[in-house]
């Protein structure tokens, strides 16, 4: 008890805390800041972030998304709204496909939930935006994000390093009924 007294008496009359304070201040004065000055300093995501919405594109330039729905089901936030009609063959088109990003949550769900990779969630964090407007994507914003943010290889090697499942993994079993599509000139 009196050598803790001792010691606490030896660093009040000798200001050891302040001086252990200083010396600390002195050796970190000359390293560079680890701060940064947001928003003209800006750092690359880490891989694998979840950030703006884009609508994949296959190696054709086509949209991958087939309009089932699934990705709209399962968001917990029913930001997802899809649109479509019959087209030819009796093919969905995909009229409209919407994301309301102001309200979305960034759980992943849909990435999930698509079994085609049709939806994906990008490396960009950085698009505030004063107007409310500007963060419901519509399906043409969203497909020009997959050109900004998944140019190249970047798309594929993003989704099979982060997501699963992926169509790949939609077996099903042989003994399956299938649909099959006929070709066209077989129709009668
Ligand atoms: S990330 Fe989650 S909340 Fe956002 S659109 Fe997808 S499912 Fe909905
Ligand atoms: S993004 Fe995927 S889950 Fe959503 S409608 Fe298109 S194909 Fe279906």
């Amino acid at each position: 008890m009196v050598l803790m007294k001792k010691n606490s008496l030896i660093k009040i009359m000798f200001f050891t805390e302040i001086l252990k304070g200083m010396a600390l201040t002195f050796r970190t004065l000359f390293k560079p800041a680890v701060t940064r000055r947001y928003p003209k300093v800006k750092v690359p995501a880490q891989p694998g972030y979840r950030g703006l919405h884009a609508l994949a594109k296959d190696n054709t330039g086509r949209m991958k998304c087939v309009g089932c729905g699934l990705c709209g089901a399962y968001c917990p936030s029913q930001c997802i709204h899809i649109y479509t009609t019959e087209g030819e063959d009796h093919n969905k088109v995909v009229d409209r496909y919407e994301v309301d990003v102001a309200r979305c949550i960034f759980c992943g769900f849909c990435v999930e939930a698509c079994p085609f990779g049709a939806i994906t969630l990008s490396e960009q964090y950085d698009y505030a935006n004063y107007s409310k407007d500007a963060f419901y994507m519509n399906k043409e914003k969203l497909l020009a994000n997959w050109d900004t943010y998944f140019e190249g290889e970047k798309g594929n090697q993003y989704f099979k390093k982060f997501w699963r499942p992926l169509t790949e993994d939609f077996k099903g079993n042989p003994e399956q009924a299938m649909f099959s599509k006929i070709p066209r000139k077989e129709k009668r």
